[in-house]
């Protein structure tokens, strides 16, 4: 037997019983005639005390071991006279009677602590290393209750899991498909699903009613911080129903879950217009932990003969509540560089200060008069103490921006707290985006996204204005400023999903060729259905305030969208490419 007990187990109750630990050598510390060993393994760790009195040879050996050595310990638990009250094992230790060392190990490119000194990348080459320090350790066990639980709640209400193929043909989700060759077909390919989408569609004309799958998804996207080329979905697809069934179900699951994993009881969601959010936050992901809503300052500020205002579209401002003391000159500079930074994109920024002694200090102090600065600050709620920030241009872009900035404020002012989780339902998407550069609409969640019922007449007939601003029933759900998910009632009648493809660019014959298949299914009685998808890497780093989903896969792949513990991609055999078509064999 290699152990009786694990390392995270024994208590003051167990003094006195014979027992056998194995596990990894976290430290040892050499004092004269003991020798202590830290053993680790997954459930903690355990102190081993071996006697130069009781066994010299044995000692000695142990003497010789190194960290992360992997032994097996058998001794007495006894009780320590010098606890440690921060272990929960650290009231005992173990006599050792005998020991042996089931494997060395090199030294560890870094420690096997909870603060490491490895850099990330060494900790990606290492990553079966980095896992047995508790942080990572304690992320994948936080991955596995959670899947379990979303199994346990959905399971409960009806959901089949379903598992549908990962060797497929193309699905738009607006990314581009990883390729896979076929041997037995050549000059064929599979594609890597960007998600089961047309597959749940396909389960729901099959009659399975409600479906739930836990599933890798793939995406060839461009690389972005904290994408991962591969993740993991929390897909769903339910038949008969509508928007708010739906909502309801996975507002269900996601209180389970908090309270569950957490021990956090969340209030009802509230939901909101995607309108109102992109027009109050500048974003279709705003952070509720914090108020700093945007107030619009066309009427106050335009016309008045400061050029920058008055030729902008949009005048607009937060108000960062007590800031005016905290931001001196030198601090408000950097904070207009930060603006101006390409990856925000603002030409300046405007600031109004209120200061505690009732003056006024503005960039603009010399275009505008005080009443008027004083009516910009009555309008946006300003106290004595309180900084205005205000951005300009064209609505769109000032909205992102000042959208950025008040992210960037929050950070400065504290107001992302750990343990504060505010969700948030955002509805009503565009269901069509029109992009310039490709000269075509594109659909903003996908193809198969139903536009709300009182859009369907518009959306056959309309013009092109009306179909920019058809309104898809389509939903997402936000948790703390991350997208945690989105989903759509679907379309369910052949004529409106090739009159969606037709807008969408795609002739007759392309979308026969690509979606015949699902065009198909639907002349066979295809019942309503919507559905959703989690982002379950996401959702596990947010329930625990943590940016990186990175941290909740256990091998990721770097920003470069590689593994570099494994080394892939990699080249492949010459024979391996031409077995499958991809060459031709040179004589
Ligand atoms: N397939 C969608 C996605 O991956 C989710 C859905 O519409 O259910 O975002």
């Amino acid at each position: 037997m290699y152990r009786t007990h694990n390392c995270g187990e024994l208590r003051i109750e167990n003094v006195g019983n014979e027992v056998t630990l194995s596990g990894w050598i976290q430290s040892s510390r050499d004092f004269g005639g003991l020798t202590f060993i830290d053993l680790r393994d997954r459930y903690g760790i355990t102190q081993l005390v071996f006697s130069m009195d009781e066994n010299k040879e044995m000692c000695e050996s142990a003497r010789k071991t190194g960290r992360e050595f992997v032994i097996q310990a058998k001794g007495v638990v006894r009780e320590r006279s010098n606890k440690n009250p921060n272990r929960p094992t650290g009231e005992i230790e173990i006599d050792v009677k005998s020991f042996e060392v089931l494997n060395s190990s090199e030294t560890p490119p870094f420690t096997i602590e909870d603060k490491t000194d490895g850099g990330d990348e060494l900790r990606m080459k290492y990553r079966y290393l980095d896992i047995r320090r508790n942080p990572v350790k304690e992320n994948l066990i936080f991955r596995s209750k959670c899947s379990l639980e979303v199994r346990k709640y959905l399971g409960g209400s009806d959901f089949v899991e379903v598992e549908t193929p990962f060797l497929i043909k193309s699905t738009p989700e607006g990314a581009r498909d990883f390729i896979v060759p076929s041997r037995l077909n050549k000059g064929q390919f599979y594609a890597l699903p960007q998600s089961p989408q047309t597959f749940k569609q396909l389960l729901m004309v099959a009659g399975m009613d409600k479906y739930y799958q836990i599933v890798k998804c793939f995406r060839d996207e461009d690389l972005r911080a904290d994408r991962q080329p591969e993740f993991t979905q929390i897909d769903c697809e339910m038949s008969y129903v509508h928007r708010d069934d739906i909502l309801d179900t996975f507002e269900g699951l996601t209180k389970h879950l908090f309270k569950t994993l957490k021990g956090v009881e969340l209030e009802d969601f509230p939901r909101m217009d995607y309108d109102y959010a992109m027009k109050t936050y500048g974003s279709d992901k705003p952070d509720l932990r914090f108020d700093m809503k945007f107030v619009e300052l066309n009427d106050l500020a335009k016309g008045k003969g400061f050029s920058v205002f008055d030729d902008a579209e949009l005048v607009v401002g937060i108000n960062a509540k007590g800031q005016s003391k905290e931001y001196s000159n030198k601090a408000i500079k950097k904070l207009t560089e930060w603006v101006k930074r390409p990856q925000i994109g603002a030409k300046g920024l405007v600031y109004v200060k209120f200061e505690e002694d009732g003056m006024i200090r503005s960039s603009v102090g010399k275009f505008f008069s005080e009443e008027q600065i004083k009516s910009w600050g009555d309008l946006m709620s300003a106290d004595a103490g309180d900084m205005l920030l205000i951005l300009s241009g064209e609505v769109d872009k000032v909205r992102k921006q000042l959208g950025e900035l008040r992210l960037e404020m929050a950070r400065n002012m504290g107001l992302m707290k750990d343990g504060d989780f505010k969700p948030v339902w955002i509805l009503d998407f565009p269901l069509l985006e029109w992009d310039e550069d490709a000269d075509r609409f594109f659909a903003m969640h996908h193809p198969f996204t139903a536009p709300k019922k009182e859009e369907i007449e518009k959306m056959k007939s309309g013009d092109f204005e009306t179909l920019k601003n058809l309104k898809a029933d389509a939903y997402d759900l936000v948790i703390n400023g991350a997208e945690i998910g989105g989903g759509s009632i679907r379309i369910h009648d052949r004529e409106l999903q090739s009159k969606n493809f037709s807008l969408l660019g795609f002739t007759k014959e392309e979308a026969q060729k690509q979606f015949g298949f699902l065009l198909g299914a639907f002349e066979y009685g295809a019942p309503p259905h919507g559905g959703i998808a989690f982002g379950f890497d996401r959702l596990c780093a947010v329930m625990n305030n943590q940016s990186s989903i990175r941290d909740y896969i256990a091998f990721p792949k770097n920003n470069q969208g590689k593994d570099v513990m494994i080394d892939a991609p990699d080249t492949v055999d010459e024979e391996q490419l031409i077995e499958l078509g991809l060459q031709l064999r040179k004589d």
